[in-house]
């Protein structure tokens, strides 16, 4: 199996990531696939795995400022899953969005604002439903 040469931050992080899984606590047996550029970024990914049977979170959620505004470095949300032994199945998904252009389709909350990938029903800010 050959990459592409191009090398993006997920794939960075995805390998960074790698060394940690090593030494990983058992209890509670969670594991930190990735880390996303934004939010809607990580929630989206969240929805992707989701739809292929992987458990996973978004931790760091509340690191980051409102879109739009100056972002605070080192404070991006992480992909955590549940079920280390998904790591390989969530790579692949991890590596097919990337290559998918970024902020696809995006619905804008009534509520509070947010952008929010068009696959979603509730805002995952607020919880709004957006249609
Ligand atoms: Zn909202």
């Amino acid at each position: 199996m050959s990459l592409p040469a191009r090398r993006s931050a997920w794939q960075g992080y995805a390998r960074a990531s790698v060394a940690a899984s090593t030494c990983r606590l058992d209890n509670p047996p969670m594991f930190r696939l990735c880390t996303a550029a934004n939010l809607p970024e990580a929630y989206l990914l969240l929805h992707r795995l989701a739809q292929s049977g992987i458990e996973a979170r978004v931790l760091n959620e509340h690191a980051q400022g409102g879109l739009g505004e100056i972002p605070f470095t080192h404070a991006y949300p992480e992909i955590w899953i549940m079920e280390p032994a998904d790591e390989e199945r969530a790579r692949r998904i991890v590596l097919e969005f990337e290559q998918t252009p970024s902020t696809p389709d995006t619905a804008r909350c009534a509520a509070c604002g947010e952008m929010n990938p068009q696959a979603f029903e509730i805002c995952w800010r607020c919880g709004n439903i957006l249609r």
